[in-house]
């Protein structure tokens, strides 16, 4: 069976603190960050991972993250560049529900919603720190198909949840398993950067602080045991060099 398909989708980018990306380093540094989504063409079901911002609803509640997105770094006009449409998505997994991960679950109206259920419960009745962090509730719907799950959860074969909390109560990463070519375990925010993953330096934004560096080593230990690359969340530089839409890995 050839490997699965994986396609980065471009999502647009924002502004936040340097001390934000790097807890208390950098105070005062504006930092341009990419918000990307990871769709999964497996033969069991297409799989998208994180859905990235809703360019209204950051202008309107964090008009100073100062998004950038055209309409091409839309969900919709990102699926099309790989050649799908929304209602063709199966399954859509947050890897937790921050406004920059959720923005477009609204348009994927056939899928189920797969959710950690902790982190569905924190959403709605979150620290009064973290209210911005979950601002944007669009993808919890009238018509949202949710099933819960919690632990290390196997979503079709091959493709992994692993938890990873400390930024968020309920935080997932996602590793997609190859056999031609090397695994890819996307971080999502419990790594921005590769300096996280080096250094251990969590981000400023974050529930638990020690659970944050447990997860960084973690996906440092997953990536080694799994023979993975770690595709960090929020980082300019090594995101300009990946493969985006409608390129894709895998697929061999
Ligand atoms: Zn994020």
């Amino acid at each position: 069976m050839p490997d699965p398909k994986v396609y980065l989708l471009d999502g647009g980018t924002l502004v936040i603190d340097e001390s934000d990306v790097h807890w208390h380093i950098n105070a005062g540094n504006p930092v341009r960050f990419p918000v990307y989504s990871v769709l999964i063409e497996h033969p069991d079901a297409l799989i998208l991972f994180d859905t990235g911002f809703d360019l209204d609803h950051v202008n309107k509640v964090l008009p100073f993250e100062l998004p950038e997105q055209t309409p091409e770094q839309t969900i919709p006009a990102q699926l099309a560049k790989a050649g799908f449409t929304p209602e063709d998505v199966d399954i859509v997994v947050n890897s937790h529900f921050h406004f920059d991960h959720v923005g477009g679950n609204k348009y994927l109206t056939n899928a189920k919603t797969l959710v950690h259920k902790e982190e569905l419960r924190h959403a709605k009745v979150p620290e009064p720190f973290e209210r911005l962090g979950y601002s944007d509730l669009s993808f919890d719907h009238p018509g949202v198909n949710y099933t819960p799950v919690a632990g290390d959860f196997e979503i079709v074969p091959g493709v992994w949840l692993f938890e990873t909390p400390g930024h968020t109560i309920g935080h997932y990463s996602l590793m997609v398993e190859m056999e031609q070519e090397k695994s890819m375990l996307f971080c999502g925010d419990a790594a921005y950067t590769r300096t996280t993953l080096e250094k251990e330096w969590i981000a400023g934004f974050h529930l638990d602080p020690t659970k944050s560096v447990e997860a960084i080593r973690r996906l440092n230990y997953l990536a080694r045991t799994k023979n993975a690359d770690l595709y960090p969340s929020h980082e300019l530089e090594p995101y300009l060099g990946w493969k985006l839409a409608p390129e894709y890995y895998g697929g061999n």
